[in-house]
């Protein structure tokens, strides 16, 4: 459809003053969008306001969001809490640099995270996205080997299957054949991987024996294992046995390497626990949180380590870390991640999980029927049907809209991460799209 036929079909110009076939053809001509060419092979379908788990089309129609804006709207949108943190801020601070200035937002934020997070994890960088806080991460393990000895330990222990992020650092320790390292040779850096960690416990030792043997044998240019821990989710929503964490600590433990554990999209309650670690009682020395940060108000990310990782990396030669984005800390994000955490605190959200874990397992049971479909699997406020083929995203797409839902499949898999508040009618109705949605693709 483009955007004259929408423009057409629903009327808007006249009635909302906004010219819809014109900005919907710019949008397509020429605004990038993610994983997408540019031009656009299809029309982007335009949003013009959300409120609690509801986006709303100019024509009126309202969606509920089965993908929480790419796992971040936890609580729902424009959620009152939230939105009156951020207004206060914009009143006062929208943003002022973070070099030799700070800022109660910021220190109150890093002061929530510290009593959140895992034991351990006393020191605080903020960045602006997912990506740059495994940049960060990553870095920090290089300068704390570097500054331990051990230069030559250069190089990552990475998972299969795994997803950190776009920039190139992140891409690098990214599942090298869903990340296309082949189109990458010589510019994405080389890591170690070790097969995808398996759900079922009693593959696990067999994977364990695997990863021992490759961190024996490359221990000695090895920094660190990065890890999405329990769901590895871009990468092909894989879920897997928790104890598999207790294994990669001691293989951390037995090589002198840092465990770094990205809950960007796990950490806050997604998977049933706080953080998914917790789930194995597994300390990381490094762990990076994003996306449900702000409650999807603003992109916030942050990188906390432990203070021997901290005070070991900001010595040697340079002294610090070697990292400042320009709008680092920026103050109305860090006020929206206090609010949403603030949120948490009162611990609904497990319930919740618990309830919308309960939903998609009866409502996603109809699709182990559907001819085309390979696995359906749900963890906390996960639910998955993978296909035996890559899914047709358009006419998926369009199936679950038509059924009032917003899916966004990829690869061979159908899959929702619905705020926690969606109630359990809302969690039948995703259900339903997504069945339906696995039938269409
Ligand atoms: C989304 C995601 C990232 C990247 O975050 P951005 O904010 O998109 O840069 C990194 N790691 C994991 C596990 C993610 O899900």
């Amino acid at each position: 459809m483009t955007g004259t036929d929408w423009d057409r079909r629903v009327g808007l110009g006249a009635t909302t003053g906004t010219d819809w076939g014109r900005l919907i053809d710019f949008d397509r001509e020429h605004v990038w969008h993610p994983y997408a060419p540019s031009p656009l092979a299809t029309a982007s379908l335009p949003v013009v306001a959300a409120s609690g788990v509801r986006l709303e089309l100019p024509d009126g129609r309202q969606l509920i969001d089965g993908m929480a804006s790419w796992w971040t709207a936890v609580h729902g949108y424009r959620h009152p809490v939230i939105d009156a943190a951020v207004r206060e801020q914009l009143s006062r601070l929208p943003h002022v640099m973070f070099g030799g200035l700070t800022h109660a937002p910021a220190v109150q934020l890093a002061e929530r995270l510290v009593s959140m997070a895992p034991a351990g994890l006393e020191h605080v960088f903020f960045a602006d996205s997912g990506s740059v806080s495994v940049e960060v991460a990553l870095k920090v393990c290089l300068q704390y080997q570097r500054n331990n000895g051990h230069p030559e330990r250069r190089k990552f222990l990475a998972l299969e299957g795994g997803y950190h992020g776009d920039t190139l650092g992140a891409m690098s320790v990214c599942d090298p054949v869903g990340g296309m390292h082949r189109l990458w040779t010589g510019v994405v850096t080389e890591q170690v991987f070790a097969p995808r960690p398996p759900a079922r416990s009693e593959d696990r030792a067999q994977w364990a024996a695997t990863i021992h043997g490759l961190a024996s044998q490359h221990a000695g240019k090895l920094a660190a294992v990065v890890a999405e821990p329990l769901v590895q989710g871009a990468g092909g929503m894989w879920f897997y046995d928790p104890a598999c964490l207790s294994t990669l600590r001691e293989v951390c433990d037995r090589h002198g390497l840092l465990l770094v554990l990205d809950e960007i999209a796990t950490g806050f309650g997604r998977t049933g626990t706080l953080f998914a670690s917790s789930a194995a009682g597994v300390l990381p020395d490094v762990m990076c949180v994003g996306k449900a940060l702000t409650g999807g108000d603003m992109s916030l990310a942050a990188m906390l380590c432990t203070g021997e990782v901290a005070r070991v990396a900001s010595g040697g030669e340079a002294g610090c870390l070697m990292h400042g984005p320009t709008y680092m800390a920026n103050p109305l994000a860090c006020a929206a991640g206090l609010a949403s955490t603030e949120l948490l605190l009162s611990g609904q959200w497990e319930r919740d999980v618990r309830r919308i874990e309960k939903g998609l397992l009866e409502s996603l049971g109809p699709a182990r029927r559907v001819p085309g479909v390979k696995d359906v699997r749900v963890l906390g406020a996960i639910g998955v049907v993978q296909l035996d083929h890559p899914v047709d995203v358009a006419s998926a797409t369009r199936d679950a809209v038509a059924r009032g839902v917003w899916l966004r499949p990829f690869r061979d898999l159908v899959y929702t991460m619905p705020p926690y508040i969606t109630n359990d009618e809302d969690v039948a109705a995703i259900g339903e799209a997504v069945v339906a949605a696995a039938a269409a693709g």
